[in-house]
C-alpha cells in the first residue's frame, strides 16, 4: 500500500468538496487542495435556489442531473447534519417565477417531469405572496423550490469531509503536472509535488488555466455575478421570487438575498456601485417596501461559465488518470450532489448514476437546448 491517495481533487468548492465527500463514504483515500480557503470562491457567493425534479421523468440530460440532485438534497442534508452538527439552512419555500411580456415558460417540460406548478394571476399574486408590488400581473408558482444556505453547506461538506479522513491542504495552489507519457504522476504545488493515482479538477472558473497543460481547452471562464443582502422588519416574505435572471431570495429571518448579476470581466470579483444599484432597484419593483430595507452587505462571485451553458464532467481525452469536473455557470449548487455522486462512480470504476455522455469533455459545440429550468 502506497502512502499516497488514490483520488487527488484540484479545487475545494462544492463541486470539489461533493465529490471528495462521496469518495470517502467508498472507503477511497482522498486528497483535496485549494489556492485559498475551501469554499471562499463561486460556491460561497451563490444564492443557493433548488429547483424541483423527478428524475425518473427529467428528459434532458441537464434535468436529469438537476433533478436527482434535488431528490437528493434533503437526504445529503440530513446526514451533513448528522455528521457534523452544522444545519446547511436546506428547505423546500417554494417559489414564484414572474412572467415578462412576451416570456415563454417550459410549461412542457414541467409537465412532463410532473413538477407541480400553477398560474397565478392579479390579485391572486398578492393572497400568495402579500409584498408583491400591485405592478406584477402574473407568475406561475412552482410550490417545490427549494434553498439552501450555500456557506453553511460548503462548511458543513468540509466538516464531513475532513471527518471521513479527506487529507484537506488549503493555501496550496496547483500549478501544474507531472507526467510520464501520457500518465499524470502529481499534481505540481508551489510546496511541492502531490502524488497520487488519479486526479480530478474541480478548480471552477480556473479550470482552463490548469488542463490547458495538458493539451485540454474547454473554454470555461469566469462569469462574475453580484448580490446584495438586505435586513428588513417585515419577514414575511416566504417565496424566492424570480424574474428573468434577476431573484430575490428570502431567508426566513428578514434577511433578503437579491441577485444576480452575469458580467464578463474576467477575474475581476470586486461588487460594484452601477450593478448593486441596479440590484436595488430591482428589489423594490418587485416588493416596494424593500426601498427602506437595509443593505447589509454585497458580494460578487466567478461563476464557471461554459461555452454551451452545460458542466464538463468526465476524463480528460489522452490523459488516462485525469478527470474533470467544472463549469457548471449558474446552477453549480443545485446541480453538486449528483455531479458529485456521478464522478465518483466514474473514478471508482462504476456505472455512473447519470449517463454522462452530454457531459464529456470533447463534445462538440451544442446549441442551446430547452430545460425544464433555466439556470
Ligand atoms: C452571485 C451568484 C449566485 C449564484 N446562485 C446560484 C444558485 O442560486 N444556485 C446554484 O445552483 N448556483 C448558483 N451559483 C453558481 C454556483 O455558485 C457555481 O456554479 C458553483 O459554486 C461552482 O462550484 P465550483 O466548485 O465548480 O467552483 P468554485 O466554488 O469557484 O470552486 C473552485 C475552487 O477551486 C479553487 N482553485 C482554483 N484554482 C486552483 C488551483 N490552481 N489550485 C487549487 N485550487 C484552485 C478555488 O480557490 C475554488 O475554491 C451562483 C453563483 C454566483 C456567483
Amino acid at each position: 500500500m502506497t502512502d499516497h491517495a488514490d483520488v487527488l481533487i484540484v479545487g475545494g468548492g462544492v463541486i470539489g468538496l461533493t465529490t471528495a465527500y462521496f469518495l470517502a463514504q467508498e472507503g477511497v483515500r482522498v486528497t483535496l487542495i485549494d489556492k485559498g480557503d475551501f469554499g471562499r470562491e463561486a460556491s460561497w457567493a451563490g444564492a443557493g435556489i433548488i429547483p424541483p425534479g423527478d428524475s425518473r421523468r427529467a428528459i434532458a440530460p441537464i434535468d436529469h442531473l438537476r433533478s436527482l440532485s434535488s431528490e437528493m438534497y434533503p437526504d445529503l442534508s440530513r446526514r451533513l447534519r448528522e455528521q457534523t452538527g452544522i444545519d446547511n439552512g436546506y428547505h423546500v419555500c417554494g417559489g414564484l417565477d414572474l412572467v415578462e411580456p412576451g416570456e415563454a415558460f417550459p410549461i412542457e417540460e414541467w409537465r412532463a417531469e410532473g413538477i407541480a406548478f400553477r398560474e397565478v394571476m392579479g390579485d391572486a399574486l398578492r393572497a400568495v405572496e402579500p409584498g408583491l408590488s400591485p405592478a406584477l400581473a402574473r407568475a406561475y408558482h412552482l410550490p417545490g423550490m427549494a434553498q439552501v444556505r450555500t456557506p453553511r453547506h460548503v462548511k458543513a461538506l468540509l466538516a464531513a469531509c475532513e471527518a471521513q479522513g479527506v487529507q484537506l491542504y488549503p493555501h496550496r495552489a496547483a500549478t501544474g503536472f507531472v507526467r510520464t507519457g501520457r500518465r499524470i504522476d502529481a499534481v505540481q504545488t508551489e510546496q511541492g509535488p502531490l502524488l497520487a493515482g488519479r486526479f480530478l479538477v474541480t478548480a471552477g472558473a480556473w479550470t482552463d488555466g490548469l488542463v490547458q497543460q495538458v493539451g485540454c481547452r474547454l473554454g470555461v471562464r469566469p462569469v462574475r455575478g453580484q448580490i446584495a443582502l438586505l435586513q428588513t422588519d417585515d419577514a414575511r416574505q416566504r417565496l424566492i421570487l424570480l424574474k428573468g435572471k434577476r431573484y430575490l431570495v428570502p431567508r426566513g429571518d428578514g434577511l433578503v438575498l437579491v441577485g444576480a448579476t452575469e458580467e464578463d470581466v474576467g477575474f475581476d470579483a470586486r461588487p460594484t456601485a452601477s450593478a448593486i444599484a441596479g440590484l436595488l432597484a430591482f428589489a423594490a419593483e418587485l416588493v416596494p417596501s424593500l426601498a427602506g430595507a437595509a443593505l447589509e452587505r454585497c458580494w460578487a462571485g466567478l461563476r464557471p461559465g461554459s461555452p454551451d451553458g452545460l458542466p464538463f464532467l468526465g476524463a480528460v481525452p489522452n490523459c488516462p488518470n485525469l478527470y474533470v469536473a467544472a463549469g457548471h455557470f449558474r446552477a453549480g449548487i443545485q446541480l453538486s450532489p449528483a455531479s458529485g455522486r456521478a464522478m465518483t462512480d466514474l473514478l471508482i470504476g462504476r456505472e455512473p448514476v447519470v449517463s454522462l455522455k452530454a457531459f464529456r469533455l470533447d463534445r462538440p459545440p451544442a446549441p442551446p437546448i430547452r430545460t425544464a429550468f433555466r439556470s
